[in-house]
């Protein structure tokens, strides 16, 4: 019998462990969903022990293909000062001629390149080999609509952004307000804005854009996208707009004998009663801080489970490059005095890095003080748990801000992380909010709302749910090989 190719997609993702893990989820989809081929290029950054591990467990079994690029040198590209988004932009940049290479020479030949927004200027190489090009967002239809309306933001607005008397008006949607703009366009002098312009500008050269949210969620910010004249405005053209989310990551099979000990300790800790709080990949804090956030963990009375770094003054963003590879055992001697034994076996402390699916899907997880990376938000959300907004960089400010206050799913500090300390007071007072001292007896509207949004999340990736819906079109459309015409979209 005569044997036919499998489909074959190449997922191009930068380093960062919120822009692999989730184009990991995305090609397992195309494989689990449609029986493609799909190879993810990872760009790594090779500093990071927790990209390392990522990529190793993403191997095995081997739903898709992942491929370790390692990131090429770019000492002498960057300044030693240039931030996140240049570093990123930069790396992708290099790594062009490899994925190039990969792409001419892979079999069977790709029907289509899928990039993340630090890669679109690879977009150009799919149109050298006459196949589709879509760019998967792994963030919320909000963030895409200020990434693609930020070219025009850039001619109509004069000054910078956070100077702004007025929240800065993007058509369709609600407006955002000028501190809580993403990071890079916190500073218009700085070479990271001119990098999120470029990169951002590249979007509508593709023939469609993957969102990993759903429309239930975001139905208003959907609409605009693609009927609210916001591209036509924006850019004179349509692309198609693909609500495919919730994609997560879900629990590891291979479990750690740190993870092993957590679950063991949440087994025994009753129904959504811990407060798990972790800042992702990169997020740190300073000293005062982590001294304030430790008090506020206790003066809350709930139990926790508290993934900390080293504190730093830096940056917000200190770890991003180094996920995992400092030594945790640093962690213990910026806590106050006697927290750890004021504490004990009401809390635990993990260094670093954890198994954050595994311990976010426990049924003792009742709570989630977050950095509000999307990935993060997604996974606490699927998981019913309600979040401690607190935003550090990038656009967890927006995601916050979404959260909190149009979705009701999170509460949050009265001041900016990323501004000013979070005082004990507070931070106890969140912890409390989204952990009530009885849940029975208390009507918590955070929690019934998350959980309303963790069915309407299932409903959306189930058969003929919404998300199915969008990647089967994105799918058919790269079977057929005509992107711009999907007229559904
Ligand atoms: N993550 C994890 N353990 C940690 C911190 C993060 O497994 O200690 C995972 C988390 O589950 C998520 C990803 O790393 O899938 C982080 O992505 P997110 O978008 O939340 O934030 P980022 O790290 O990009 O800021």
């Amino acid at each position: 019998m005569e044997q036919h190719n499998p489909t074959h997609v190449v997922l191009v993702s930068s380093p960062g462990l919120g822009h692999i893990i989730p184009m990991i989820e995305l090609a397992k989809r195309f494989v689990l969903q449609h029986n493609f081929k799909a190879t993810v290029l990872a760009v790594t950054s090779q500093t990071s022990t927790a990209e390392k591990q990522i990529l190793n467990s993403a191997l095995t079994p081997s739903l898709c293909h992942v491929i370790d690029i390692p990131s090429p040198d770019i000492s002498n590209l960057v300044q030693p000062n240039d931030r996140m988004v240049t570093r990123l932009c930069v790396m992708m940049r290099e790594a062009k001629p490899a994925i190039k290479s990969f792409l001419s020479k892979t079999t069977p030949r790709p029907s289509a390149l899928i990039v993340d927004i630090f890669s679109t200027e690879s977009i150009p190489l799919a149109r050298e080999l006459n196949i589709l090009s879509y760019v998967y967002v792994a963030s919320h239809a909000w963030f895409a609509a200020l990434v693609l309306y930020s070219p025009l933001l850039d001619v109509q607005i004069e000054g910078e952004y956070v100077h702004q008397k007025e929240p800065l008006k993007i058509p369709g949607c609600n407006p955002v307000r000028p501190d809580e703009v993403v990071h890079p366009m916190l500073d218009r002098s700085n070479r990271e804005y001119k990098e999120f312009l470029t990169t951002g500008g590249g979007i509508p050269l593709s023939d469609g854009v993957l969102i990993n949210t759903w429309e239930e969620l975001q139905r208003e910010t959907l609409q605009a996208l693609r009927e609210g004249g916001l591209l036509s405005e924006a850019l004179n053209m349509r692309i198609p707009i693909y609500a495919v989310g919730p994609l997560v990551r879900q629990p590891e099979s291979e479990t750690s004998s740190v993870t092993h000990s957590l679950l063991t300790w949440l087994d025994e800790q009753p129904t959504e009663s811990v407060v798990y709080v972790s800042f992702g990949s990169g997020g740190t804090m300073s000293c005062e801080q982590m001294t304030e956030l430790a008090w506020g963990l206790e003066l809350s009375e709930r139990r926790f489970i508290w993934v900390a770094r080293a504190p730093t003054e830096e940056a917000v963003d200190a770890a991003f490059f180094t996920t995992g590879s400092n030594a945790g055992d640093e962690v213990a001697k910026y806590l106050p005095e006697g927290f750890l034994s004021r504490t004990r076996g009401l809390g635990l402390l993990v260094p670093e890095w954890a198994q954050q699916a595994n311990i976010l899907k426990h049924g003792s997880v009742g709570g989630f003080v977050s950095h509000c990376g999307w990935g993060s938000t997604l996974e606490s959300l699927t998981n019913g748990v309600p979040l401690v907004a607190w935003p550090l960089y990038a656009e967890q400010r927006m995601n916050a801000t979404l959260l909190a206050e149009e979705l009701g799913l999170a509460v949050r500090p009265k001041v900016l992380p990323s501004k000013k300390v979070v005082g004990r007071e507070e931070i106890a007072r969140t912890v409390r909010e989204v952990i009530p001292d009885d849940q029975s007896l208390t009507s918590n509207s955070v929690r019934e709302r998350v959980k309303e949004m963790q069915q309407s999340a299932l409903n959306a990736l189930s058969e003929d749910g919404s998300s199915y819906v969008a990647l089967s079109h994105v799918a058919k459309t790269i079977e057929r090989g005509c992107g711009k015409f999907d007229a559904a979209f």
